[in-house]
């Protein structure tokens, strides 16, 4: 990985091979004369210049090759400036490219107007001031030179990003199939554990042999719960999600029905919005939430969870507040990731997936989450989800 100041460095070595990179500028124009003069007075800006000797030639050469800008004689014989504009305009391929007319002193209001119908980026009148045509092609020689190192620097963007989504793919095919063949040896080793015990129920066990099978038992059955979270933390990312209407009065009663409650303090409204949501992923994101506001309370405190909706007509946001030990501001976001547990050791026990698992559940509904807290203060869990009026189209792909 590089460091931040490596970035910069690469950054501005980057920025310095575009301004390095040359640009092609076309000189067109039917006297051999005026092409030199107008390649000596370019010369400066150190640029490949291209001569045309007509507007066929220019036409042929714009076919080939991309071009920064064209400098075009307005009286050329056979096809004229205008004429040799209106065929750059009406291809695709060189119809961005600025073009700077050249004309006489004399040439009427009429002509010039007619050019800038045409689509002149500018004018500049015979006899040339050199510092100005140099000035005013340098603008478009820069403006080349920033739209191809924007261009390149939006690919590089695409490649990497399509490069992150591959591997993730990949990694959440691996962590699929790992955890899913790990279930059946687990599931023999707490079977064999329970059966070691059974077998030896009301019998003397040698030394500490039963409670090494209870661990045995015990660290089985955690290990399940973290396989169980991962399987359902990596098939939300792959499978569809059918979103539609949806109370989330019954998603919360169906969740409040899994949870032990004990007892907890619970309020709740009489009813909540609408929301477009999956029942089973909506339902998911109210056991997890309710979990943790249950769990994550000072011993001796009765726990209090609040849930409440919050409209703005846009969105609807669902609060899951406890009255639990609270979290530092600098863990709001991290908490959010697979296997983050502030309290590994000390704390109730947990597989760190839980609110992963509600950020990924929230999102494939098209909404955000996120958390208010500070320690002792207890803790305003909160997700968005969208009406089902609103523009807003839940359950695409991640
Ligand atoms: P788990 O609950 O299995 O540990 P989660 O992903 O659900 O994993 O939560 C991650 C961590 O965030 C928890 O271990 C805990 O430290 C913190 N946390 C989550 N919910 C709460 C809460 N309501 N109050 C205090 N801390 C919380």
């Amino acid at each position: 990985m590089k460091s931040r100041e490596e970035q910069g460095r690469a950054m501005s070595a980057g920025e310095a091979a575009d301004a390095d990179e040359k640009v092609n500028i076309l000189l067109v124009d039917d006297q051999e004369e005026n092409l030199v003069a107008f390649a000596t007075i370019l010369e400066d800006l150190g640029q490949n210049l291209v001569k045309a000797h007509s507007g066929d030639e220019a036409l042929r050469l714009l076919y080939k090759d991309d071009f920064a800008v064209i400098l075009l004689d307005v009286r050329m014989p056979r096809m004229d400036g205008f004429e040799t504009a209106g065929y750059i305009r009406a291809r695709a391929k060189s119809r961005h490219i600025p073009i700077i007319f050249v004309t006489a002193f004399d040439d009427t209001l009429d002509r010039i107007s007619q050019g800038y119908s045409i689509g002149a980026v500018d004018y500049i009148m015979k006899p040339v001031n050199s510092d100005i045509l140099r000035s005013k092609v340098k603008v478009f020689v820069e403006l080349s030179q920033k739209t191809k190192s924007l261009e390149r620097e939006v690919r590089e963007r695409r490649r990497i990003e399509e490069e992150l989504r591959a591997t993730n793919r990949e990694l959440e095919a691996f962590s699929y199939s790992v955890s899913h063949d790990l279930r059946g040896p687990l599931r023999s080793i707490s079977s064999y554990g329970e059966l070691l015990i059974e077998e030896f129920e009301g019998k003397e066990m040698p030394g500490d042999t039963r409670q090494y099978a209870a661990r045995v038992c015990d660290n089985a059955r955690r290990m399940h719960a973290l396989i169980e979270d991962l399987l359902t933390f990596s098939r939300m990312a792959r499978e569809k999600v059918d979103c539609g209407a949806q109370d989330p009065a019954l998603a919360l009663g169906e969740a409040l029905s899994q949870v032990a409650l004990g007892d907890a303090e619970l309020i709740r409204e009489a009813s909540y919005p609408t929301v477009m949501a999956n029942r089973t992923l909506l339902t998911q994101v109210f056991v997890n939430l309710l979990s943790n506001a249950l769990k994550f309370v000072a011993s001796g405190v009765r726990p209090k969870v609040r849930i409440r909706a919050e409209n703005n007509g846009e969105r609807s946001r669902m609060w899951v507040e406890d009255n639990g030990i609270g979290i530092a501001p600098e863990h709001h976001e991290r908490i959010f990731r697979v296997f983050e547990r502030l309290n590994p050791q000390s704390g109730p026990p947990g597989t760190g997936i839980g609110l992963a698992i509600v950020q990924r559940a929230v999102e494939r509904m098209g909404g955000k989450c996120g958390v208010e807290s500070s320690p002792g203060q207890g803790s305003r869990f909160w997700f968005d989800l969208y009406p089902p009026e609103s523009k807003r189209a839940p359950g695409r792909p991640l």
